[in-house]
């Protein structure tokens, strides 16, 4: 079992040491996909507040088992309609925002108890087929559906470069344009998601404020996901 405390830790020095030097205080968001409930709580227990989950499925009993942790939970995966309902009542952030459809799906199910879902738009920014995320064009018309629901609250922007280009920084560039974009017209967003174990240093350098590491913090994954 990789040591959860040293991987913590030494994430921490390194998230600090790469926001310091571009000026800006970097979160981390704990990719806990295939992590059992207790492996969060051992990491809740270092202090860790963010944890992020790809499938609502996976996600729900981890949520409700840990419920009294007060964790702040993040869905990260591509999210389908049917699914919105249960997602809007047990996450805190939802990163995959890609289409109206699900703007409207979820501003109508979140409860009226809970504070505002905070969401980011997600930028499928390598233009990669088949993959989740909205084209650079299509980012002004859904922050302004956004921004019209009561129940959702705009926070910026997510993507997930082409791992195989993203070390050399150019997609994050582009990202940091565009989140620079958004804010012109949304001012309150403060929000830019990007970096994984394998290069959040560069994402870091172009304006990530919030990096999701999963295998760098939990260990390697048994499947590829
Ligand atoms: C799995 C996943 C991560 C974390 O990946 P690691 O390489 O394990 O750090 C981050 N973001 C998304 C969207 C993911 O699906």
């Amino acid at each position: 079992m990789p040591d959860l405390a040293l991987n913590h830790s030494r994430l921490l020095n390194a998230l600090q040491a790469c926001g310091a030097r571009s000026g800006r205080a970097v979160r981390l968001l704990a990719v806990s996909k295939t992590q059992t409930a207790a492996r969060v709580a051992e990491c809740a227990a270092l202090g860790q507040r963010a944890f992020g989950e790809n499938y609502v499925q996976e996600a729900v009993p981890k949520i409700t088992a840990l419920h009294a942790l007060d964790l702040e939970w993040h869905l990260i995966g591509p999210l389908q309609s049917n699914k919105c309902q249960t997602a809007a009542r047990h996450f805190d952030w939802i990163q995959s925002i890609d289409r109206e459809k699900i703007i409207k799906a979820l501003d109508r199910h979140r409860p009226d108890s809970l504070p505002p879902l905070n969401v980011l738009i997600q930028v499928n920014i390598d233009a990669e087929p088949g993959k989740s995320g909205c084209m650079p064009t299509e980012i002004k018309a859904l922050a302004l559906h956004v921004a019209a629901c009561r129940k959702l609250r705009l926070r910026g922007l997510m993507a997930i470069p082409d791992p195989a280009t993203s070390g050399n920084g150019m997609a994050f560039a582009r990202m940091q344009q565009l989140f620079s974009q958004l804010r012109e017209n949304h001012p309150a967003t403060d929000t830019l998601s990007m970096g994984m174990s394998d290069d959040f240093p560069a994402a870091i350098a172009h304006g990530a404020n919030l990096v999701r590491i999963g295998s760098a913090l939990f260990g390697p994954r048994p499947t590829s996901r």
